[in-house]
């Protein structure tokens, strides 16, 4: 390359990483691609290397995530919606129709996009948000429902909570997000970020079953009273339900506060360390350094 035009294509990128750091100082740490999920196999593609927000390991400094928190738009379950989100990591790039579990997981994920059982779900969805990652994977997280981001983007966990579960998955876990598998009690966003009603997590129940049926994980971690309390089928308080494993069918089932609480209350992030701690000693993983 000429040294004139080398000078041109140097100025180009760095007008170019210019415009992202004034991005990044904006707000936006990520820019999302929406994934087309509807009746495709969901299945991960790795996350490219060092994606994500800058934020200090949970079990190092107080911070946990940099994003922006859009006024008024919080509720207790923390699925707020913001421009900043967690890249997806679903693709069709890891469609493989050969996979038996890939193939059983897509047939349900059709029969989720044309579910019609809650009709004030139906009505307020943009699509179905089925669940992503490893069909193989060791360990489910399961949520809630899917929040604003979730709704928009079609994958679990994507907005400002996705983003400190990634943190625990990568940063506490030494695992990769597509290493597990992530869903929710519900496929589908509640208006206004509600809680999901009995009902609907009694309609949802059979997809989360198929689902658990197909993955066949040895644990389960549960990210909030809402999941712990649906999945385990119990009144039990979040609180009395972290700390300790219970038993699903033979799965392991670990409970902990959702990260969107411990996004509003950073002091609870002590606890779900001391439960991510458990789930790894319970899954054979090697205890890291708190730093
Ligand atoms: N909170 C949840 O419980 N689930 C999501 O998918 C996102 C936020």
């Amino acid at each position: 390359m000429s040294p004139t035009k080398r000078n041109s294509s140097d100025r180009i990128i760095r007008a170019a990483v210019q415009k992202m750091e004034s991005l990044q100082q904006a707000g936006l740490q990520m820019i999302a691609k929406a994934p087309k999920l509807e009746g495709k196999c969901p299945h991960p593609s790795p996350l490219p290397k060092g994606e994500g927000t800058d934020v200090s390991a949970l079990p190092k400094g107080e911070g946990t995530c940099v994003h922006p928190s859009p006024k008024g738009e919080g509720t207790k379950s923390g699925r707020v919606a913001s421009a900043v989100v967690q890249e997806p990591v679903a693709s069709a790039v890891d469609q493989d129709p050969t996979d038996p579990r890939c193939a059983a997981l897509a047939e349900v994920a059709r029969d989720v996009a044309a579910c019609t059982r809650c009709a004030e779900l139906v009505g307020n969805r943009t699509q179905t948000v089925f669940g992503v990652g490893n069909p193989y994977a060791r360990l489910v997280f399961c949520g809630e429902a899917p929040g604003a981001d979730e709704d928009r983007l079609g994958e679990p966990f994507v907005g400002r909570a996705g983003q400190l579960l990634t943190d625990i998955i990568v940063k506490g876990m030494k695992m990769q997000r597509q290493d597990v598998y992530i869903l929710n009690i519900l496929r589908c966003r509640p208006p206004n970020n509600r809680n999901p009603s009995p009902v609907e997590a009694a309609a949802c129940r059979e997809y989360l079953d198929r689902q658990l049926a197909i993955i066949q994980p040895e644990f389960i971690c549960c990210l909030g009273a809402v999941a712990a309390q649906n999945l385990l089928q119990t009144d039990t308080p979040i609180g009395r339900l972290r700390g300790r494993v219970h038993d699903y069918h033979g799965i392991k089932v670990v409970c902990t506060y959702h990260p969107a609480y411990v996004l509003r209350n950073p002091p609870a992030k002590k606890f779900v360390w001391d439960d991510i701690q458990l789930l790894m000693a319970e899954m054979g993983l090697e205890k890291k350094d708190e730093g």
